[in-house]
């Protein structure tokens, strides 16, 4: 392992030692021991973190992968630079700009000055990208990325992306778009966000709390739910059409209905890249965001409110 005298021995990091609220379980530790890099990783110094829903899931103990342990650091997104390189790793070297996630944590986490993390879930920064934005992009582009995928949707069809303004959907619009080719996209959302929705890319923006989409005449190909309406989808698909739910898991879903979980390697943040380096794609963050590091706990209650614009961010770390 390359040595790096620049890399402390202990750092910051937010710490959960029983799970429950995230304002009562969070703390800010200041003497966590610096993760040692294994076989396959490197040390990431992280100077950028996003949330997803799924972190307070992890924190509150609602979401918890088989052999996860306590005291654990929450967060999955991030971006940073390394700083050092465990063996075996041959693509990434110190002083490359990253960003990835940490889909596997099961003790460690990305809401710390560092952490290590496994090749496989990185790649590097395009370089149009502040680190704010490209923490704010792997977990909600592989999600929508890979939804839209095993969905099937293709160029010349069309989609209808339930939940268009937050984290997954402000991807999944611009996505549909622009790397799939669809030929129509339509999006729903509340009255004040219809105008964003428009300008990522959405044909037909349809306000929420006006308009029940599934009575809508016109019928997609595919529906995209990230919001958990999969019985309303449903009757929004054309016949022979895909609905693929990432909210309702381990429950019977109404055909042609399936749910989809995000896969946990980079490379559809490979396959993307082109699209972030040109700006077809882009990163879009909370007006709220980015939060400093200190202020996690309020970064995690504003999520909680179910209203963010995109991604809500943590920087600097
Ligand atoms: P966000 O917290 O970013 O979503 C907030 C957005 O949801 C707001 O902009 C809000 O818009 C919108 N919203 C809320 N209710 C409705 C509604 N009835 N109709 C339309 N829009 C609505 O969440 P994410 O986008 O990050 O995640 C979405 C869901 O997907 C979560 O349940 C999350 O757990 C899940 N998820 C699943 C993954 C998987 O692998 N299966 C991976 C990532 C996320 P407005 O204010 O206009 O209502």
């Amino acid at each position: 392992m390359a040595a790096n005298s620049a890399v402390p021995a202990k750092m910051k990091a937010w710490v959960y030692r029983e799970h429950g609220d995230v304002a009562t379980v969070l703390r800010l530790d200041s003497e966590l021991e610096v993760p040692e890099v294994q076989e396959g990783q490197v040390l990431v110094k992280v100077l950028a973190a996003a949330l997803n829903p799924v972190d307070t899931m992890r924190v509150n103990g609602v979401f918890q992968l088989p052999g996860s342990a306590l005291p654990a650091v929450p967060g999955y997104d991030l971006a940073g630079i390394v700083v050092k390189v465990g063996r075996e790793v041959k693509d990434l070297k110190v002083g490359d700009e990253v960003y990835g996630f940490m889909w596997h944590a099961k003790k460690d986490g990305t809401l710390a000055e560092y952490a290590a993390v496994e090749v496989a879930f990185l790649a590097l920064k395009p370089k149009k990208l502040s680190f704010e934005e490209a923490a704010s992009l792997p977990v909600v582009i592989q999600t929508a990325y890979g939804g839209l995928e095993r969905a099937g949707l293709s160029r010349g069809k069309s989609v209808l992306v339930l939940g268009g303004a937050g984290g997954v959907g402000t991807i999944t619009i611009q996505l549909a778009k622009e790397v799939f080719g669809a030929s129509r996209v339509a999006a729903t959302s509340s009255t004040g966000k219809l105008d964003l929705l428009k300008s990522l890319g959405a044909d037909l923006a349809i306000d929420y709390t006006k308009v029940n989409f599934e009575d809508l005449p016109e019928k997609f190909d595919v529906v995209y739910d990230a919001v958990g309406q999969s019985a309303r989808a449903v009757k929004a698909v054309k016949p022979g059409g895909s609905v693929v739910t990432i909210v309702e898991h381990g429950k019977e879903l109404p055909p042609p209905a399936f749910s989809f979980v995000a896969t946990s390697d980079c490379s559809t943040l490979e396959k993307v890249k082109p699209f972030l380096e040109s700006g077809k794609v882009k990163p879009v963050i909370d007006p709220k965001s980015p939060f400093p590091f200190a202020q996690a706990i309020e970064a995690f209650s504003y999520l909680q409110t179910g209203r963010a614009t995109g991604k809500v961010v943590i920087h600097p770390v």
